[in-house]
């Protein structure tokens, strides 16, 4: 009898047993606190926001994360850049055109770029990421490698909410700490968020004026020109050597043009614009690109040149062109997020568990897409492309 009494009481606390943080991860974040304080955060601030806090170790799992195998370039713009997109990016131009006009008169960045930003960021809103901000920043503050980075985050974080700029419960977002429309870390937030519908708050979860103002500000204080192109595809002459070439290169156009560099289309360069540096992000034999000072204001949103093409790309379809002229140099071009999705649905009647169809081809997808290019007798690389889709396909 005693057993059982003894039993029954521990069947009572083990719920609230499981629920209680490593202590190590405790007396971390009470260490926390005198530095948060310094820090601006106040003592009540810091009790409120992180009490009975977990830590999430997948975060720690993410940030160790080393992809086997790296996504050539067609494929990642293909899945940021496509039709859907397209159409999305047009639809936001109108609904907030006011705003956006608004938008480009104080801060000098055009409509169709503060909204292809927005676009690749969060999917103009829709994918703000899941993970509760202080939760996620109080794990990595205290595991891993990168602690010191990120400590400096979480005291920002704390000092937002401290602020009320969001609600504590509305603050989710990467697992690296980047949030709402635009995708700020805290301290990004903290340097550049802009209210801008006028409510004393800056709002980039439930603002689009705030996000699309912020995301405008990040630009122009990135060294954005105002009415200067971010680039454009060009032609190289047969035999042009651009190894020595980059974005960072930058040489006046007529430079370029005497080289024998010409817009894709065959005409000369333009005159009148400033030095430009050439990006071949496959190589001589797919696109290149000259690259103005706008595209560095793109590329230091996320410090990636193939973000900055998505972004840049995104951009010029919007304002109605088409794809790159130069194919890039593959005999399996990438496919959108719509292929995707079929991709992941014909995997599920091949009877793989891929999880959601969500057009995102993540490791479950992968690991069935090994298994069917095994059995296909193609090359085993876990990469969806248009070949495994047609083979896929019923016949
Ligand atoms: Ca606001």
């Amino acid at each position: 009898m005693k057993h059982i009494l003894q039993l029954a009481a521990l069947a009572i606390t083990l719920p609230a047993f499981a629920q209680t943080a490593p202590p190590e991860f405790t007396r971390c974040i009470d260490d926390l606190q005198g530095t948060a304080r310094a820090a601006g955060v106040s003592e009540s601030a810091y009790r409120r926001f992180t009490e009975d806090l977990q830590p999430d170790m997948s975060v720690i799992e993410k940030l160790d994360y080393q992809p086997e195998f790296r996504m050539p370039i067609w494929d990642y713009l293909s899945g940021l850049v496509d039709e859907e997109r397209v159409a999305d990016g047009r639809a936001m131009l109108a609904t907030h055109a006011e705003t956006l006009a608004r938008v480009q008169q104080r801060f000098g960045v055009d409509p169709a770029t503060v909204v292809a930003v927005w676009g690749v960021e969060s999917n103009f809103g829709q994918n703000f990421g899941k993970y509760p901000l202080v939760q996620a920043l109080g794990t990595l503050s205290c595991f891993g490698r990168r602690q010191a980075f990120f400590r400096g985050e979480l005291y920002s974080a704390l000092r937002i909410l401290q602020g009320g700029h969001i609600a504590p419960e509305r603050l989710v977002g990467s697992w690296a700490g980047a949030f709402g429309h635009t995708q700020f870390m805290p301290t990004t937030f903290e340097r550049l968020a802009v209210d801008f519908d006028g409510d004393g708050r800056r709002d980039l979860m439930d603002s689009t004026a705030d996000a699309l103002a912020s995301t405008a500000n990040f630009l122009t204080k990135a060294g954005w020109q105002a009415g200067q192109p971010w680039g454009f595809e060009v032609k190289l002459p047969d035999g042009f050597s651009a190894t020595q070439e980059g974005r960072r290169s930058k040489r006046p156009l007529s430079e370029w043009a005497a080289r024998g560099v010409r817009r894709v289309d065959g005409s000369p360069l333009p005159g009148g614009l400033g030095s430009a540096g050439l990006m071949t992000p496959a190589g001589a034999q797919g696109p290149a690109f000259l690259v103005f000072k706008n595209f560095d204001a793109i590329y230091s949103y996320n410090a990636a040149e193939s973000y900055g093409l998505a972004i840049a790309h995104l951009s010029d379809r919007l304002r109605g062109a088409g794809p790159f002229t130069t194919p890039w140099p593959t005999d399996d071009p990438g496919i959108s997020r719509a292929e995707r999705r079929e991709l992941q649905g014909l995997l599920i009647l091949r009877g793989h568990d891929i999880g959601e169809v969500d057009g995102m081809l993540g490791e479950k997808s992968r690991e069935a897409i090994r298994l069917e290019q095994a059995r296909l007798g193609m090359e085993v690389n876990g990469r969806g492309g248009l070949k495994l889709l047609r083979a896929l396909r019923p016949q």
